[in-house]
């Protein structure tokens, strides 16, 4: 197949010159024509301790004219198995939190209805939830969470339910997630009280904390994570605090004691056969960032997820004709 849609050569434009977009794709005002959208929620309304995943999009698509053009282990070249551009960012209100979900949810929806896949940079991990509003209307998804925090929490500050700690307990509670088709992956740090995990294993939730990700290996505990997504429609949600901050400082709730950025890759690698819907990399706080490092990190993460999508509109495409 190919498409118009292709980074700007290298070769032509080094990749520090020009504006910068998600993979030095075209920009493009609709998913209109696109298997895959990338986009933006520059919006941290949920941020409950160090704001800033505002600014989240616009230094990932600085950092993201790093990649290149073909995956260094899979030889995946996903800008010519599917047709990738950056949308652009949703709109987003950053004084009404109620107003700004509205506006990701119908951002992120307008993508579903193109027919396009969202692969979304944050934005704090309340964003997540309007994104699953929108993919999951239809019917409930799975999903798989790479995250130090649970983010199943209740309330906050009296009687507040949307906080970026409590996004999963709303999505159950509206229906949006099988929680049998759950798994948090990284769980770590301390927590407010003992029970605190206890709602969302009752929802059925699967918990894997980071020691015990640590004792297995990140290849057994992703063909544990791949046979409870199944076969049904599932979203990928990668927290980038999931990866211990002296790897990616920049960002709201560091906690210590988590992933390399490799073991992180390997585990996005091992996405294969996932019957993806839609992926978001959220929570990168640029202002707390050190030398780009959180920021190339998310760019990098959002990589290796295209790769497996891309590879996925292939197949889908290849079983349809
Ligand atoms: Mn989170
Ligand atoms: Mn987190």
């Amino acid at each position: 197949m190919t498409n118009t849609f292709q980074p700007i050569d290298a070769a032509q434009v080094p990749r520090f010159a020009g504006p910068a977009t998600f993979m030095r794709l075209p920009a493009v005002t609709s998913a209109e024509g696109l298997d895959i959208a990338l986009v933006g929620i520059p919006w941290d309304g949920g941020t409950t301790n160090r704001a800033g995943a505002r600014h989240g999009p616009r230094e990932i698509r600085s950092q993201s004219s790093l990649m290149r053009r073909v995956h260094h282990v899979s030889g995946t070249e996903p800008f010519s198995l599917a047709r990738v551009a950056d949308v652009g960012d949703v709109s987003v209100n950053p004084i009404n939190l109620l107003d700004g979900l509205k506006r990701i949810e119908e951002g992120i929806a307008a993508i579903v209805g193109a027919g396009a896949m969202p692969l979304i940079a944050g934005g704090d991990h309340l964003t997540t939830l309007p994104s699953l509003r929108a993919v999951a209307r239809k019917r409930p998804v799975g999903m798989i969470h790479f995250d130090a925090h649970s983010d199943t929490n209740d309330k906050y500050f009296g009687d507040n339910p949307y906080t970026h700690g409590t996004p999963f307990r709303r999505a159950i509670e509206e229906g949006l997630l099988d929680g049998k088709r759950v798994v948090q992956i990284g769980i770590r740090g301390s927590i407010y009280d003992p029970g605190e995990h206890d709602w969302a294993r009752a929802q059925g939730i699967r918990i894997i904390y980071m020691e015990e990700c640590v004792r297995r290996g990140v290849e057994d505990v992703m063909a544990e994570a791949k046979a409870i997504a199944g076969s049904g429609p599932t979203y990928v949600t990668f927290d980038i605090d999931c990866i211990d901050p002296s790897m990616a400082p920049g960002t709201g709730t560091p906690e210590l004691g988590g992933f390399t950025t490799r073991e992180a890759q390997a585990m996005l690698r091992l996405l294969d056969g996932v019957n993806i819907v839609g992926a978001d990399v959220v929570e990168v706080a640029p202002p707390f960032d050190l030398g780009n490092l959180t920021s190339l990190a998310g760019a990098t993460m959002m990589f290796e997820l295209l790769c497996v999508m891309a590879r996925l509109v292939s197949e889908r495409r290849g079983n349809a004709s």
